[in-house]
């Protein structure tokens, strides 16, 4: 994209930055005169009889004479000073002189010494930091743009508007409810009279949520590039200035603009940064709650009909101020979720376009083993796996490629040349081969796609990957214990064949825990407490961490249950483990030996 800056008015900037320029080089003209009276080392005064005595001693080296002067340098090396002395006329100076055989010669006086010593003094070294202080003030300037911190009032609202963003919706794969919504503004911003005629009122604005990299931003642009709009981009930080007021100056501008070039499409991205919740506590942010008010008052001052429409993008909506999402306002909230296997299906084949792909290559695999991943990530695997395809030397990309794509994303890059000792290899091996056979052993579990027991730049030494055959929108009970087990199994096999248990587990432990407790606390799927809601989700889009809603005493009991729930499943997967015993060891053997192997290799050897 190339966006352009609109803004005819003359920067406030240089103005101010003259006047600071004037004063600095007063300051400048001040520092070089005391510099030089501090530092330039004046010759020492001493009578003439002492000059005779210390030429009688011998302690002169040089002498110079001048029309009313002479200057002494002593033979004395660890004195650096220069003495001076009257002429006084004594006629036998010379004689003097020679007798004592020092050097010593006159200096014959000119006007232009005193005018270069003065040039070098004074005028080259102010020149010189003259010239670097306004190199500085420019570069300083340049950096801060108009509109910055030095120069009040009057904004110089950076707004960026694009004629065409070039995206249109057949760029942005799945999302199809999303993509329908704002077809309809789309629709507003072709023939706003269409609308009119009939008196209905379109929005004024619509709100994207999701998770980060779900594709916003980019459906934003799609809705300019398909309504062949102006459009407005902004992201809220850039509301957020150093003084109070200038934010708020900032988005009447930017309403002022956008009114002109109406119709178009103005997008405020992570809305979130200035339309967080204004709230009572002291010392709340002056021009953050400002800017939120002038982009209230704003919203409900222009008029809709003439086909401004405002997008905005958050992944916080539960942060935003409720004046925000009244009607009249962003009453539109377009819900922009992760991809399920469909979407991500379509946005691998979109991505994929640019990109030279052999025949027969999969999507439907890549897409199975990507549950949970957002568009941004998997535009990533199909670029990621591209960039394999060149480093193995090859023309085309082949489903391999993007196979250790998708690894590469999850786990990070494969370890060549790490140094594991066979002990500790055994040790990954069981432990793998642990989770896959736990996982097999169980009917509500996911099959084994694949193990591996090459180390990764992430830490991890091995990983066993289970995809499921179709995408699963529910979990069960019997499913959720499943799962536990298999995370489970890894640490079981450790402690059936070593007697012990490794770091290794840390990983599965987190996991565990976190399902457990999230059964008893979100999904009531303990018998003690019912369908009670212990905890609720504070940030559904970024992490979602929840924060407990019980008393401390029940929190103590759920912690009792967490335990529980996760000491069975561990003595499920040893038990498991214990009854297939051989199978653990050939597995393992087999696993050390080829060091990555496919579920179609792990279920043959299962069923000989
Ligand atoms: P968000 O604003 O939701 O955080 P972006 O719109 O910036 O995410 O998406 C980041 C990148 O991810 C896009 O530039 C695009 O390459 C890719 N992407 C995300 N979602 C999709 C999608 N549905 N279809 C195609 N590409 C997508
Ligand atoms: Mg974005
Ligand atoms: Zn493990």
């Amino acid at each position: 994209m190339n966006p352009t800056s609109q803004n005819g008015k003359k920067p406030e900037g240089p103005k101010r930055l003259r006047r600071s320029l004037i004063f600095y080089y007063v300051g400048l003209l001040l520092v070089v005169i005391v510099m030089n009276l501090l530092f330039s080392r004046d010759p020492i005064q001493i009578d003439y009889s002492d000059f005779v005595k210390m030429l009688d001693e011998g302690k002169v080296a040089v002498v110079q004479l001048t029309q009313d002067e002479i200057a002494i340098k002593p033979s004395d090396k660890n004195d650096p000073n220069i003495y001076v002395t009257a002429d006084v006329g004594d006629p036998q100076l010379t004689d003097r002189l020679l007798s004592s055989g020092v050097q010593f010669g006159g200096v014959i006086q000119k006007e232009l010494p005193a005018a270069v010593s003065m040039m070098l003094s004074f005028v080259v070294p102010f020149a010189l930091m003259a010239l670097l202080g306004t190199f500085m003030f420019r570069m300083i300037a340049k950096k801060m743009g108009p509109g910055n911190a030095m120069s009040f009032g009057k904004s110089n609202a950076k707004v960026y508007v694009e004629a065409q963003t070039g995206k249109t919706f057949a760029d942005v794969a799945g999302q199809d409810e999303a993509k329908e919504a704002l077809q309809e503004l789309v629709d507003f911003l072709h023939a706003p009279e269409k609308y009119s005629k009939i008196g209905a009122q379109l929005p004024k604005g619509a709100l994207l949520v999701g998770p980060p990299g779900t594709g916003k931003t980019l459906l934003a642009k799609a809705v300019a590039g398909e309504a062949g709009v102006p459009f407005f981009s902004i992201s809220g930080s850039e509301f957020v200035e150093m003084f109070v007021g200038m934010g708020a100056a900032r988005v009447r501008d930017l309403f002022k603009q956008a009114q002109e070039k109406a119709p178009c499409i103005v997008f405020i991205d992570e809305i979130d940064t200035i339309g967080k919740r204004r709230d009572s506590t002291m010392g709340g942010n002056d021009e953050r709650e400002q800017t939120l008010n002038q982009l209230l008052s704003e919203m409900d001052g222009f008029d809709g009909s003439r086909g401004v429409i405002i997008l905005a993008a958050t992944n916080r909506p539960e942060s935003l101020d409720p004046a925000l999402l009244r009607p009249g306002r962003f009453d539109r909230r377009i819900p922009v979720e992760l991809p399920d296997l469909e979407g991500r299906i379509a946005i691998l084949k979109v991505h994929a376009k640019d990109v030279h792909v052999a025949p027969g290559v999969d999507f439907g695999v890549i897409a199975r083993a990507t549950a949970g991943a957002s568009g941004a990530e998997l535009a990533n695997i199909i670029n990621e796996g591209a960039l394999r395809a060149v480093r193995c030397g090859r023309e085309q990309v082949e489903q391999q490629d993007f196979e250790e794509a998708v690894e590469t994303v999850i786990a990070g890059y494969q370890r060549k040349n790490s140094a594991i000792n066979e002990k500790e290899k055994q040790i990954v091996a069981y432990h793998e081969i642990g989770h896959a056979l736990v996982a097999a052993k169980q009917k509500d579990s996911a099959p084994v796609h694949k193990i591996t027991i090459v180390p990764r730049t992430s830490g991890a030494l091995g990983y066993t990957m289970q995809v499921d055959e179709q995408e699963r929108k529910l979990l069960s009970r019997e499913e959720a214990l499943a799962k536990i087990a298999t995370l489970t199994g890894g640490r079981a096999a450790e402690e059936l064949i070593f007697g012990t248990g490794s770091s290794g587990a840390s990983n599965d432990i987190e996991q565990a825990t976190k399902l457990a407790r999230t059964m008893i606390t979100r999904y009531g799927m303990s018998p003690h407490f019912d369908m009670m809601a212990l905890e609720t989700v504070t940030n559904q889009y970024l992490g979602g961490d929840t924060s407990l809603t019980c008393s401390p005493s029940t929190a103590a009991k759920v912690d009792e249950e967490v335990l529980q729930v996760i000491k069975s499943c561990h003595a499920k997967a040893s038990e498991i483990l214990a009854q297939n015993v051989e199978k653990l060891h050939a597995l393992a053997a087999y696993l050390l030996e080829k060091e990555t192997i496919t579920g179609e290799e792990f279920m043959a050897i299962l069923n000989q």
